[in-house]
Formats: C-alpha cells, structure tokens, sequence
C-alpha cells in the first residue's frame, strides 16, 4: 500500500486502532488555516489536555520531499503558538527565593486569578533589576500571562491603578533564610547568599541530589527534607546514607491541601522503610546521576551525560584540567570553569569523600561501561592490524580498538579506517597505501587509543 498525503496516513493509523489525535483537519490555503487556528484558540479550553499551540503541515508527501529540510528543521512544518493568556491581578508581596547556588530570586505573591484553567497565585519576577526596569511595585495592579500556558510570569504593572505611596522595590540585604549577607558579582543581575550552610540552600541542594533527573530518590520529597534539615538529621547529601527507617518514621510532614490547607501527617514506618530501600538503591546509580546530583553550576542532566561518558569516574572529573574539560566535546568554558572551581573548593571534596565512604559509587556501573562500549568512539569503524607491535600484542591491540567500539578485520578493503602497521608488515600495508587507507604506526595507534581512553 501506497499513501500519498499525511491525512492517509493518520486515517489509516487510526483504522488499525493506533490512538491517533483526532483534532486535525485538512485546509486549502491560508485562509482556511488561520481560520483554524483562531478557532482553536478558544476551543482547546474545551480539551482534556494542555496545548499551546497549532503544527501546520503539508499534506502531500511529495510536496514534503520537494520542500525538504534546512539543517534546523523541515520546511513543510511549523507551529503556529497561541498568544499567552493575560490577566490582571494584585500583586499583594514581592518574596525571595534562596537556590540550591545561593541565587536569590524575587518571585510575585498575587491574588490568586485563573489563568488558561488554572489558578495562579505566584509567579517569577526574574531579577531585581527586571523589576526596577519594568517599575513593578508591591501594592500594583499588575498583568500576569503564562507564557507557552507554563511558568506564569509578571508582564507589566497597570500605573492607572498605582495605589498611593508605593515605594520602588528593594532586594533585601540579607538571606531570609540565614540572615547572611546577599552579594552580586560585576556584571551579574543575580544576588547570591553565600553562606555554603545557609539551610535554604541546603533544602534546594538536597531536593536537587534526591530529584528523578539526578538521584531519583523516590518518597524522599521536599517536606520531609525540610524536617531532616529542621531536625539536624542531616547537613548534606552524604547524611541521607546513614538515616535509620527508625529515624524517618517518627517525623511529621506537612502538605498544602489543594484548598490551601495544611495537613500534617507522621511520616510512618511502612513509609520510612520505603525511602530507606531507595536510598539504599541509589548508591549503585550510573555515575552520570552522581555527576550531576552533586548540584554543581552549569552541569544539567545533558552535560552530566556527557561527563560521565569522558571521565569514568568522579575521581578523573575531580583531576581534570580546565583544558581536559574544555577538550571534551560539547563542554565549553563556562563549564569547565565551573566544574574545576567545585572541585576546587575543600568542602566539596569533603563531600565527595564522605559520599565515597557512605558506600555511593563514584564510576561508571557496568551497565554504563557496557552501553559506552556499543556507542563508542570506534563504533562504524573497522581495523586492520599487520606487523608486530613491539609494545602490545595483537590480542591487547584488539581488545583496545573493541572496548572503544570498533572492529578489526582480516583484510584492507576501501571502507577500512586504517591499516596498524607493526615491525616486518606485509602486503596488507601496500594494499592500504594503494587505497588510499591511513597507515598508523604503533606510536600513532598507541596515541589514539590514549586519547579516546581519555575522551
Ligand atoms: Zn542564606
């Protein structure tokens, strides 16, 4: 069977009991799409799902290929966005909020107002300087959108309804939460407490080690860090490998019920022996958790990846030069800056040990090691050896170019990536040289395997 057009295609899909969004619609010309999208623009409300947006496509499938793609994205699609809802509300207190980097960030306390069916009660405020430039006050009638219907953000305050008296807004000077001095580097918009033991950091650090995306400790939620924190159970991540089902069981947690309510509840045994077994669990994750659990600037899950697949272990990303880092693909400066500055700092290597030492492996799991092995940087690439090599033999020369993902072959064909040339090499060499393959001699060879090694 032979589909010409992209609607067959969904028609088919959903004929052999595939779910398929039904929602689509087949438009001839412009009119017809925008019409579409202005009607849905209101419609979707009516959806059971969250949308923000229409994708337009060209249906006939040759048209597609005609059309073809630029190196970002094809040229038969786009996404036509909804505007973002906007309404206007009080906004009734400017607070800060302390991050896991110390970064204090000003975030709007409004009435709440329902915006793109949900409520909103909060929203960002970005930076003080944002709030000084856009002349957003305390006390202000304000417009609130959600941008993509995500993260509701302050627009603009509506002067008209400026009450009397409110004075510009101030950030504080000091945390809120330790009372430590705020500071701002030159040329950064951010203000950070600097307090490495200030307890909202610490709160922000340790829901960032437990997160799905770092650790994945599951049950080890925010409230409960709060009382492990009030309750000096723990000062840092490493803590959470000696906490007892005992010590967890007695604690109180307190969630806001959906109508503001707070229910306190005993956090139990059966609960506790839970978050015990996954705490326990998570000291033999892949390694690119604990990179980036650690919480250090800049590395996001993506860069975490990318280190653990460089460095084998927490100890090798500890010893890397700026350069080491900055050679690795995909980290730029800022992020070997980062990284290098961390590990600079004796209370991190502190942490490090102490982790080390609550049983967390500290390098790649075999699974990791594995994975790395069938995606390697060899992988596609296949190997002739000849010769002797006076350094290794053809096994270990072997199992080298195999471990980094490649192949070695019997014999020297066009599609050969390169010829290992050892002592006394035979007419394998020549047929290399007459196809144009590379010859690597052994210091070569040697030099490749040592750098991919270390990559
Ligand atoms: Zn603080």
């Amino acid at each position: 069977m032979r589909l010409s057009t992209h609607g067959d295609t969904l028609d088919l899909l959903r004929r052999w009991g595939l779910p398929v969004e039904l929602h689509w619609r087949r438009c001839a010309g412009v009119g017809e799409l925008l019409a579409f999208c202005q009607e849905w623009a209101e419609r979707r409300r009516t959806l059971e799902f969250e949308t923000d947006g229409v994708v337009i496509k060209v249906d006939r499938l040759s048209d597609r290929r005609a059309l073809g793609a630029t190196s970002k994205c094809p040229r038969w699609a786009v996404a036509f966005k909804f505007p973002a809802e906007q309404k206007t509300t009080l906004l009734k207190k400017i607070e800060v909020n302390v991050g896991r980097t110390g970064a204090v960030t000003p975030f709007a306390v409004l009435e709440p107002v329902t915006i793109a069916g949900s409520t909103v009660s909060m929203a960002t405020l970005h930076n003080a300087d944002d709030i000084a430039r856009k002349n957003i006050r305390e006390g202000d009638w304000v417009v609130v959108e959600k941008a993509g219907d995500v993260i509701p953000r302050v627009v603009a305050p509506v002067l008209s309804r400026r009450p009397a008296g409110a004075e510009p807004w101030q950030m504080p000077d000091v945390c809120p939460r330790c009372g430590a001095a705020l500071h701002r580097e030159e040329g950064e918009a951010v203000w950070r407490c600097e307090n490495t033991s200030c307890p909202a950091r610490l709160q922000r650090g340790l829901e960032h080690f437990a997160s799905r995306s770092a650790m994945n400790i599951e049950g080890l939620g925010d409230s409960l860090i709060a009382q492990l924190i009030a309750q000096k159970l723990v000062t840092d991540s490493a803590d959470l490998y000696a906490l007892s089902a005992d010590a967890l069981a007695g604690l109180t947690s307190t969630s806001t019920r959906g109508d503001g309510r707070l229910i306190e509840r005993r956090f139990g045994e059966k609960n506790a022996v839970k978050v015990v077994a996954e705490i326990e669990r998570s000291r033999s994750n892949e390694l690119w958790r604990l990179m980036y659990g650690l919480g250090i600037r800049h590395i996001g899950e993506h860069s975490a990846q990318v280190l653990a697949q460089a460095f084998p272990s927490v100890d090798a990303l500890r010893d890397a030069s700026v350069e080491q880092l900055q050679d690795t693909q995909e980290v730029g400066p800022v992020l070997a800056a980062s990284v290098r500055s961390w590990f600079d700092e004796p209370r991190n290597l502190t942490l490090v040990e102490r982790l080390r030492r609550a049983g967390v492996r500290m390098e790649r799991s075999a699974e990791e090691q594995t994975a790395l092995r069938s995606g390697g940087p060899l992988q596609g690439r296949t190997y002739v050896l000849t010769g002797t090599l006076a350094s290794m033999s053809r096994d270990d020369a072997t199992a080298a170019i195999e471990r980094l993902g490649g192949k070695v072959a019997g014999s020297v064909s066009r599609k050969t990536a390169g010829v290992v040339v050892g002592a006394e090499a035979g007419s394998k060499a020549d047929k290399a040289r007459e196809l144009g393959v590379p010859l690597l001699d052994e210091a070569a060879f040697r030099a490749l395997i040592a750098e991919l090694d270390r990559a």
